[in-house]
């Protein structure tokens, strides 16, 4: 094994971070280790020194002394010198009788001497282990965390550029980051303060510390609400919509709201949870979107409410849920905590869904061609083209879907409802009006009438195994 210990000529590293150099040998304190290094060197280099001097003193008058002994007599006082500077007490000093070139050299070439924040202290731990710092630290931590409510934390902390540069520079295969040190010694102090548990992997707030300026900053992670939510009314969208006109910035037109439209099904959730939660700020992650002239009806669309940064985590969910009802456009039903994966679940898993469509025909339509189109309308594949309408903000390719089943309701000559049964992304206004042949088979072609939606609900977004038994 050996130790370096020249790095104390370049940087007068204490007892403590010295050891922590070798914090994976032996089950020791770093400052125990590391003085028990420095100790055993000096011993070693004392006896060293001693034996160079009698060499020297036994070489003749006339003749040259070796150089290499010269340059390790050097070697040896300079590290002597070292220790002594780092804080190794009852190194012979007298021993080395040019001490006053060492003195200069040290100060001279020790790098964290030129640097102007540097004095006396050990130039990786700067005293951060001091109980007043660690106080200091610990007490900025707890006020950080003051105004929120959390059950679990974690305190990490975190290295200035150039002392984690040092630390990558001296580094040894044994070494123990002081992030780790400090770290274990915060938490020594504030967790008794805190009285929370310590979570690693899901904490609802991460704490980082500088600790050398007693620097805390919160991470504080968000809470999931999921649920599913039906839209009552038409005419609004899932979630905000900036003024065409401005784009948000607010004018005339939006009479300075910024909205195209005045509320949102996200709005009308968020509000009483925001008021409660104090978060930052929110999204609303729903399972596929609907039109905004769509109702969403039935059991609902799933969705997750993700409110971040909030104050307050535990609320009366069911109290919030009938806030939002109240609004009379949205409602919320099955609604709990739910956790971070389930946002992903929701955007990505495909529903099947259910829809009911107005059909409106330009000719006159029968009982028995309806009753027909919904025959052949069962299990049926339809290729759909990328819809001109949302050609912008989708990829133009063509998608195969599929229809399971179809209802009929006939309303007059012209009328009719469809309940359809479908998977999940096929888009019922052109499945009807064929999108001028985008969609094939339509029910404009399969009736051989033109024919439009002029309404639509989502009755239900089937989320789960038995989507058949609607
Ligand atoms: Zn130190
Ligand atoms: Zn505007």
């Amino acid at each position: 094994m050996n130790i370096d210990y020249s790095v104390l000529k370049k940087y007068p590293l204490c007892d403590r971070c010295f050891g922590r150099l070798y914090g994976k040998l032996i089950r020791s304190s770093n400052f125990d280790r590391g003085h028990a290094l420095k100790l055993a060197k000096a011993i070693e280099l004392e006896e060293d020194l001693r034996t160079a001097l009698e060499k020297m003193n036994e070489t003749p008058e006339n003749s040259e002394v070796n150089p290499t002994d010269l340059e390790k007599l050097e070697e040896i006082k300079e590290l002597m010198y070292a220790l002594h500077k780092t804080g190794t007490s009852g190194i012979k000093l007298d021993l080395i009788d040019d001490i006053e070139k060492y003195e200069t050299k040290f100060k001279n070439e020790a790098e964290y001497e030129k640097n102007e924040e540097c004095d006396e202290l050990c130039p990786w731990c700067k005293g951060i282990f001091e109980p007043e710092n660690i106080e200091k630290v610990a007490e900025n931590v707890v006020e950080a965390l003051s105004e929120y409510e959390f059950d679990s934390f974690l305190v990490g902390t975190k290295l200035p550029k150039r002392f984690k540069e040092l630390e990558n520079e001296i580094e040894t295969p044994f070494m123990e980051s002081i992030r780790q040190e400090f770290g274990r010694e915060l938490g020594k102090v504030v967790v008794p303060l805190i009285k929370r548990r310590v979570d690693k992997e899901n904490p609802d707030i991460v704490v980082m510390v500088n600790p050398y300026n007693q620097k805390v900053t919160l991470q504080v992670n968000p809470v999931f609400i999921k649920g599913r939510y039906k839209k009552l009314v038409r005419g609004i969208p899932q979630s905000h919509w900036d003024c065409r006109s401005c784009r948000g910035k607010g004018c005339e037109k939006c009479n300075f709201t910024g909205k195209q439209y005045m509320t949102s099904v996200e709005e009308i959730i968020a509000e009483p949870f925001m008021d409660v939660m104090k978060g930052s700020s929110e999204a609303l992650h729903g399972a596929g979107r609907e039109d905004i002239d769509v109702r969403m009806l039935g059991h609902g669309r799933p969705f997750v409410i993700e409110i971040k940064e909030p104050k307050i985590r535990k609320v009366n969910l069911e109290e919030l849920a009938s806030k939002v009802n109240e609004s009379g456009n949205v409602e919320i039903i099955n609604v709990e905590y739910g956790v971070k994966k389930d946002v992903h679940f929701f955007k990505n898993e495909p529903h099947k869904k259910t829809y009911l469509a107005h059909v409106e025909c330009e000719e006159k339509v029968s009982n028995e061609e309806v009753a027909e189109l919904v025959k052949k309308l069962e299990d049926l594949t339809i290729d759909q083209r990328t819809p001109d309408r949302v050609s912008h903000r989708r990829a133009d390719l063509v998608r195969v879907r599929k229809v399971y089943k179809a209802w009929p309701h006939m309303i007059d000559d012209y009328n009719f409802e469809l309940k359809i049964f479908c998977d999940g992304g096929l888009y019922i206004k052109e499945l009807i009006n064929s999108d001028e042949g985008r969609t094939t088979p339509s029910v404009s072609e399969l009736l051989n009438k033109k024919c439009i939606c002029k309404f639509l609900d989502v009755l239900d977004v089937h989320d789960y195994e038995d989507a058949e038994n609607i």
